[in-house]
């Protein structure tokens, strides 16, 4: 066990540990709402390539917010015109041509599966346990307030997330990958950079955001993602079980030293 390990475990006499997880496909499968929106509105087949489409539409929504400053400061009608270009420019990457119309009524369908989400298996779990351990445990999300609240109404998990613990972008005016925005969930919440965890899925938000604020970093890569900078988070996981084994020193049937750690690009 290496220093960081240790710094990990729950120390009622020491500062609070603390978990933060992002929501969109970290609590939940974001690929659920997009892959129902494509078969209802345009009846693509089970063929189709959905990784692909969801790795291109989030791609483009990342890209389009960025260029206009959507995460940090969302306006709603270029927050409008984002949605439906997304779905165009990735869908005509795919080679399926769409016009604006057809783009609103995706975004429509896929808005309305957005708040129809379950968590991930073992995201529930994880939580509860999280907090009878003892560890401050909270969301921190890119979008506008509004939208991201009701998915994680949707989620169920406020019981144990109180909404002091909810950080969304929109309602706070920096944005992840921001330093800023970490180091404001650390303010508001008395906690600290060395005590904190951040899990993500989004290799540019959740590992390059909490690397950079000195956070310790678990990539949620499920989805078998490639990294996309020099940046080294602490540990890469691909299920609930993994997580669960690193925070709380449940270890995998048969392993010691079972869980990967990160060595290097
Ligand atoms: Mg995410």
């Amino acid at each position: 066990m290496n220093e960081r390990e240790l710094t990990l475990t729950y120390n009622p006499k020491g500062a609070r540990k603390a978990v933060f997880l992002d929501v969109d496909d970290t609590l939940y499968d974001h690929l659920a709402p997009l892959r129902g929106a494509l078969v209802d509105v345009l009846g693509l087949p089970a063929s189709f390539p959905f990784d692909k489409a969801y790795h291109l539409f989030r791609y483009y929504s990342d890209s389009l917010s960025d260029r206009e400053g959507l995460s940090a400061a969302p306006d709603k009608e270029k927050m409008e015109v984002m949605r439906k270009r997304r779905f165009m420019l990735m869908l005509a990457d795919l080679g399926v041509h769409v016009d604006e119309g057809q783009a609103g009524r995706l975004q429509a369908s896929y808005l309305k599966g957005q708040f129809a989400i379950t968590p991930f298996e073992g995201a529930t779990r994880l939580i509860r346990e999280l907090g009878e351990a003892g560890f401050l445990v909270g969301v921190i999300t890119n979008g506008p307030g509004s939208h991201q609240r009701r998915k994680i109404d949707a989620l169920a998990v406020k019981t144990w997330i109180p909404e002091t613990h909810m950080f969304i972008s929109g309602d706070i005016g920096y944005s992840k990958p921001d330093p800023r925005l970490f180091a404001h969930v650390n303010g508001q919440t008395g906690t600290s950079a060395e005590n904190s965890v951040y899990i993500g899925d989004s290799w540019r938000n959740d590992v390059v955001g909490s690397v950079d604020a000195g956070w310790t970093s678990i990539w949620f890569n499920h989805r078998g993602a490639e990294p996309e900078s020099a940046h080294k988070p602490h540990y890469i996981v691909s299920s609930y079980a993994e997580i669960s084994g690193i925070l709380l020193g449940q270890r995998r049937p048969g392993g010691k030293n079972a869980y990967k750690r990160f060595s290097g690009l």
